[in-house]
C-alpha cells in the first residue's frame, strides 16, 4: 500500500483540495455522532460533488486498497458511519451532493441526490402538492442516502411502510468505481432481480448509494391527531383495531407510550404539559389523515367514542388547533432525547409481530424488574409496527456507570425474549458497528452464508465499511 499522502493527493486531484478534509477540527464533526457513543478515527473526509467525482473516489480506493465508509447526515443510531479501528479508513461525505434532480408531479416520482436531507426532500415534494412521507425526528440532518441505506423507519410507516417501500430506483458507486444507473420511475418492472433492494438497508457495505427515485403521494389536507389515555398495551392493541376498522388507510400513525415517559417529557422539555386531566399508566397518540377537506375530525370523534364506549380508551384529547397538534406530537419526539437527564439508559430497538406486542411488553417488564429491581421501563415507540424502543433508565439514585456496566446482560435478555416470540433485534435502525456481534446469534447460517457470498461479490477486497454488519 503507498503512504497516505499519495493516495490523499490523488483524492484531492478529483474533488479539489478544498473538499478533502485532514485537520483534526476539519474531520472532528464526521468522527463522533450527538450521543458520543461512537468516536472515531479516519485519514481524511472527502466530499465529492458529483456522481464521477464518487466513481473516480472509489477507482482510486479499489485500486489502493483504502476502506471508504460512506457518511450522510451522521444521525445513524448504530454506529455505522463512524469508523472506529485505527483510523485508516476515509469518510465519503455525500453532503454536497444535495440535487433535486427531478419532481415529477403527474408522475408521483421524484430523484434526489443522496446528500439531500430528508425534509428538503419533503419540502421539494410538498411544493409540487405531493407527499413524500418518510417522517423521522432526525428529518432535519438525515439524508436520503442515509435513510435508505438503514431503510429508515419512523412515524409513518403504518400507513407508508418502511424507506424501501417508497424507493423506485437507484443510482449506486460500486466498490471498484463501477456506476448502476437504476433510477427507474416505473411502478412494474419484473426484469430480473430487484438490485436496489440489496443496496436498501446495506449501511453502505455494497455500494455508495449516490441518488434515488422516491415515490409521491397525495398531499393530506386534513389531519386530526388525538392523545388518548389506555389502561394497558392489550387495550391499546384493541384501540389499532378499532382504527384499522373504522378509518382504513387513513390511520398514519399509531404510537405507545408508557406513563413514565410521559413523566420524563413533562419534567425536562420546555413548555411540554400533560393533554390530559388524570394519569394514565400508557398513551397512544394516534393521527388520521386524508385528502379530502372536510370529514376526518367526524371521523376521529366518532373512534374517540366508540373506543370510550367499548373500553379500550378511558380519556380522549383531540386536537383543537395546530399548535396543540405540535404539542401532542413534541411530546412523542421528545420521548427519547429527554430520557438522558433521568440518567443511564440501556437501549433496544426491537420487533415482534404486531398482535404480540402487549404479551412481549408484559413479559419485557416482568424480566427488567427482576434483573435490575428499582429500574424504569421506558418501552415506547411504533406499536401499530411490532415495534418497540425498549429502553430502561437506572433506578432512581443509582450509580450510572455500574447501571451502563449492565447494558450486554440486559440487552442479551431482552433479545432472548424478542426471539420466543420470533421477532427481530433491530426493527429500524440496523445492525451497523453496534449489533455486528450479536448478527450471527439471530440469523439463520444459510442467510449468513448468502449475505456474506454477496458480500464478497459486491466488495471482494472487502473496502465498503469493514466492520458494519458483517
Ligand atoms: P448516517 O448516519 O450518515 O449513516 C447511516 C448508515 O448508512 C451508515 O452505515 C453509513 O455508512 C450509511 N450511509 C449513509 N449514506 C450512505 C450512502 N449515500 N450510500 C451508502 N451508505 C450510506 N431511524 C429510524 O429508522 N426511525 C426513526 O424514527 C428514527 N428517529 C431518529 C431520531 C433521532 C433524534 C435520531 C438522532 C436518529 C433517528 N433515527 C431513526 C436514526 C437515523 O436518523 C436514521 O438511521 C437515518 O436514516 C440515518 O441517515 P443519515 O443520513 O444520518 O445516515
Ligand atoms: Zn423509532
Amino acid at each position: 500500500m503507498e503512504g497516505a499522502g499519495d493516495i490523499l493527493d490523488a483524492a484531492a486531484g478529483i474533488v479539489g483540495a478544498r473538499n478533502l478534509l485532514t485537520a483534526p477540527e476539519d474531520m472532528a464533526p464526521h468522527l463522533r455522532e450527538w450521543r458520543d457513543l461512537f468516536v472515531g478515527k479516519a485519514r481524511a473526509v472527502v466530499k465529492p460533488g458529483s456522481t464521477a467525482e464518487v466513481a473516480a473516489l472509489m477507482r482510486l480506493a479499489h485500486a489502493r486498497g483504502v476502506a471508504i465508509v460512506p457518511q450522510g447526515g451522521n444521525t445513524g443510531l448504530v454506529g455505522g458511519q463512524i469508523p472506529i479501528a485505527e483510523g485508516r479508513e476515509i469518510i465519503l461525505s455525500l453532503a454536497r451532493m444535495d440535487k433535486v434532480r427531478l419532481v415529477d408531479a403527474e408522475g408521483d416520482a421524484m430523484i434526489v441526490e443522496a446528500g439531500v436531507t430528508l425534509q428538503r426532500a419533503q419540502d421539494a415534494a410538498d411544493a409540487a402538492g405531493r407527499l413524500f412521507p418518510l417522517s423521522l425526528a432526525s428529518e432535519g440532518s438525515c439524508t436520503i442516502g442515509g435513510n435508505l441505506s438503514t431503510n429508515a423507519g419512523g412515524t409513518a410507516v403504518i400507513a407508508y411502510g418502511n424507506s424501501r417501500d417508497m424507493c423506485l430506483g437507484l443510482e449506486v458507486v460500486l466498490a471498484d468505481g463501477r456506476v448502476w444507473n437504476g433510477l427507474r420511475t416505473l411502478r412494474k418492472d419484473n426484469t430480473g432481480y430487484d438490485l436496489k433492494n440489496l443496496f436498501i438497508g446495506a449501511e453502505g457495505t455494497l455500494g455508495i448509494v449516490t441518488a434515488a427515485s422516491l415515490k409521491l403521494f397525495p398531499r393530506p389536507r386534513s389531519r386530526a391527531t388525538a392523545f388518548l389515555a389506555v389502561p394497558d398495551p392489550h387495550r391499546a392493541l384493541e384501540l389499532l383495531n378499532l382504527a384499522k376498522a373504522e378509518a382504513g388507510n387513513q390511520l398514519t400513525t399509531f404510537e405507545l407510550m408508557p406513563r413514565f415517559g410521559l413523566d420524563v417529557v413533562l419534567r425536562h422539555a420546555a413548555d411540554s404539559r400533560d393533554p390530559l386531566q388524570g394519569p394514565s399508566p400508557w398513551y397512544v397518540l394516534l393521527e388520521l389523515s386524508s385528502p379530502a377537506e372536510a370529514g376526518l375530525e367526524a371521523a376521529m370523534e366518532r373512534l374517540a367514542e366508540k373506543a370510550l364506549e367499548e373500553g379500550h380508551v378511558t380519556d380522549a384529547a383531540i386536537a383543537a388547533s395546530l399548535a396543540q397538534r405540535a404539542a401532542f406530537w413534541r411530546i412523542r419526539e421528545a420521548m427519547s432525547e429527554t430520557q438522558r437527564f433521568e440518567g443511564g439508559s440501556i437501549k433496544h430497538d426491537v420487533s415482534v409481530p404486531v398482535a404480540s406486542v402487549p404479551a412481549f411488553l408484559d413479559a419485557g417488564i416482568a424480566l427488567l424488574e427482576r434483573l435490575v429491581p428499582d429500574c424504569r421501563p421506558l418501552p415506547f415507540g411504533h406499536l401499530g409496527d411490532g415495534n418497540i424502543h425498549f429502553n430502561v433508565s437506572q433506578p432512581v439514585g443509582a450509580d450510572k456507570a455500574a447501571f451502563l456496566a449492565r447494558w450486554d446482560e440486559v440487552n442479551e435478555a431482552i433479545h432472548a425474549l424478542v426471539a420466543t416470540f420470533k421477532g427481530s433485534i433491530s426493527a429500524e435502525h440496523g445492525i451497523g458497528r453496534l449489533k455486528r456481534h450479536l448478527l450471527p446469534g439471530v440469523k439463520d447460517p444459510v442467510e449468513m452464508e448468502l449475505m456474506r457470498a454477496l458480500k464478497a461479490t459486491l466488495d471482494p477486497q472487502g473496502i465498503l465499511n469493514p466492520g458494519a454488519i458483517l
